[in-house]
């Protein structure tokens, strides 16, 4: 048979996924192993979401609402009057709005390191995809940013940073929606856990789209539910690009039921902020101080592959960096679990 699928696929190595559980478990004969990989909440979602899921479960002999309208009133109710769309995943959005957008051949632009999703859903929609590096400290040169991504439709900037865990300032943010001449994707994934609100440039610029998702402090990531802050112009298209019944209703009705309880979202701050803190202090390598659920560390004279499989002989999955385009090979990424698996990664770490 000739060769049917597409270079975009058959080439490049894709989206990496954490080590499983189950693996390390038999490999290394742990019970229970401590899943610091891929910066979930490691409690369980707001019993208020698994309620309105079992009762959503109860209706899904019928489509869901494609505009997601209780979830999208939930919120409301929760940030305030802007215009939203929800998608599968705040990946699904990103998909969602380079379609919107981009033709193929294109540019679209990235500050990186980064979040790999935005250049593999970008290259696979046939755009051009331009990486913008960042300083040497991992912050944004806002100037650089504006020039670098002259020409493209749609740019991505990741606040608080994945993996490297800073912020943008909000005034580097305005300085490059002021100048930039296409759409900027501002990614928020983790914004719950910074001191930062970004919300209010939604009311001053039209080419501003701020991603969001419930996977990380609202526990859903098996849930699969992102959204978006969009101005009025983009959603009518947004809405004709997406794909049908994008998001189903089990995972619109769980969302909605988290956006109503803030006290569990409460208590998950307080949890990282304190684990942040010590991993800050007793992890003896160089820890880059972070606005996010994880933190970066550079653990060279190692390699960050070197010591994820060390970590992973002690019953402890992290995520090494190697695989972010433009880091080097020698950092790897922590996110914040429960005290138990934080107290096994510390020792771990520090036999190493
Ligand atoms: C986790 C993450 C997302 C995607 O989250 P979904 O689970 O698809 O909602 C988006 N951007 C960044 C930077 C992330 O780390």
């Amino acid at each position: 048979m000739r060769r049917l699928v597409r270079a975009c696929y058959t080439g490049a190595s894709g989206y990496s996924y954490a080590k499983k559980a189950g693996d390390v478990a038999r490999e290394h004969g742990f019970d229970r192993v401590a899943l610091l990989a891929s910066n979930e909440n490691p409690r369980p979602p707001s019993p208020a979401a698994i309620e309105a899921a079992t009762a959503a479960l109860r209706e899904t002999n019928r489509y869901p609402d494609e505009r997601a309208s209780a979830l999208v009133e939930a919120l409301r109710r929760y940030h305030g009057d802007y215009r939203f769309v929800a998608g599968a995943g705040m990946d699904g959005v990103i998909e969602t709005v380079i379609r919107t957008i981009v033709e193929p051949g294109e540019t679209v632009a990235a500050s990186t390191p980064t979040f790999s999703f935005y250049g593999i859903a970008a290259a696979a929609h046939g755009a051009q995809v331009v990486n913008v590096p960042r300083r040497d400290d991992f912050s944004v040169d806002p100037a650089a940013f504006v020039e670098a991504s002259r020409g493209a439709k749609l740019a991505f900037l990741c606040t608080p940073n994945n993996p490297t865990g800073n912020s943008v300032p909000l005034e580097d943010v305005e300085t490059i929606l002021e100048e930039m001449d296409g759409l900027l994707f501002l990614d928020n994934a983790y914004v719950d856990f910074a001191d930062i609100d970004y919300r209010p440039l939604m009311r001053r610029y039209e080419n501003l789209v701020i991603g969001r998702t419930m996977s990380k402090i609202f526990a859903l990531a098996g849930l699969r539910v992102g959204y978006a802050f969009v101005p009025t112009w983009l959603e009518p298209f947004y809405q004709r690009a997406a794909t049908p019944f994008a998001l189903n209703a089990v995972s619109a009705a769980a969302a909605a039921g988290a956006l109503a309880d803030t006290d569990q979202v409460r208590g998950t701050l307080d949890h990282v902020r304190e684990w942040r803190r010590r991993f800050l202090e007793e992890v003896p390598f160089r820890v880059y101080s972070s606005d996010a659920n994880f933190v970066m560390i550079d653990v060279e004279p190692h390699t960050g592959d070197e010591v994820t499989e060390r970590l992973a002989a002690e019953g402890v999955i992290v995520r090494s960096c190697t695989s972010f385009p433009g880091l080097g090979n020698h950092y790897i990424r922590v996110c914040i679990g429960e005290d138990w698996e934080n107290i096994r990664f510390l020792e771990a770490i520090t036999k190493i």
